[in-house]
């Protein structure tokens, strides 16, 4: 199996590869990898790169890129999980599961019924720790990019500032099957981008939804079970990919 590493394009210069220390590490003492032996590294540009690793020591490691080729497995749809903040390692989980699915961004979103305080903005280690969660999953599901996180944001901004069609998965009554929304919303097209907003532990208020639906932010349904926050987000970006032959 050909160990694969996000490298970002900072590091590649030319041909030349400069991994960073932790992955000089894992090469290293990790995988045992020796000079002359080749992994496969990706850097967002939607390319992927054979590269055969030339000094590994205890400086660092460096390779040299081979053959480059276009990375088939990134989604056509480009859906963004705008997931309020969630204790634990609820919103981890999340991150790890959705990057596998498919999503190629998350909004942590501070809501109304937020139990989870929003992270420092100095303090960087919450954000270190999301980043190294999506790293790893889109090196692990082969994707060829790093699912992009963005700055924390309150709900009512999240609501004025989004662009692209968006569903907000409700499990009020009278909302319809986002199944079915999808339907009305595309026909047969398929969208360049889709949001979904999500709630917290507690849900969302009514006049959170109602902010949405003024938004035209539309409510839907993930069925009559009430989903866990993580599931019904993994659920909702499974339908939608589902929906337009991502998940093929
Ligand atoms: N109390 C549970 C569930 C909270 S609901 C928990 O601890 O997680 C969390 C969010 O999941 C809701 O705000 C909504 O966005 C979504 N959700 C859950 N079940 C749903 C359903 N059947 N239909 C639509 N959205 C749902």
């Amino acid at each position: 199996m050909t160990h694969r590493f996000f490298v970002p394009p900072e590091r590649i210069r030319g041909r030349l590869v400069e991994f960073d220390p932790a992955q000089a590490h894992q090469l290293r003492d990790v995988l045992r990898l020796k000079p002359g032996e080749a992994v496969v590294i990706f850097d967002n540009s939607g390319w992927e790169f054979d590269v055969v690793l030339e000094g590994i020591d205890r400086e660092g490691a460096t390779g040299r890129v081979e053959r480059r080729r276009l990375v088939e497995t990134e989604p056509k749809v480009k859906v963004t999980i705008y997931q309020a903040l969630l204790k634990g390692s609820r919103f981890d989980w999340l991150l790890q599961k959705a990057t596998e699915v498919g999503a190629v961004g998350f909004v942590p979103m501070v809501t109304a019924r937020c139990v989870a305080e929003p992270p420092d903005p100095t303090a960087r280690g919450k954000f270190e720790r999301w980043r190294r969660i999506v790293v790893e999953a889109a090196e692990q599901s082969r994707r060829g990019k790093v699912p992009k996180i963005h700055e924390p944001i309150n709900f009512e901004e999240a609501c004025r500032s989004v662009q692209e069609l968006a569903f907000i998965p409700y499990e009020g009554r009278g909302v319809q099957p986002l199944r079915a929304a999808l339907d009305e919303a595309t026909g047969l097209r398929r969208p360049y981008s889709v949001a979904l907003f999500v709630g917290p532990e507690g849900g969302f208020t009514p006049e959170e939804v109602e902010l949405a639906r003024r938004r035209n932010i539309v409510p839907v349904s993930l069925g009559p079970r009430i989903l866990r926050a993580e599931t019904a987000a993994l659920v909702a970006l499974t339908i939608v990919l589902a929906h337009f032959g991502d998940l093929d």
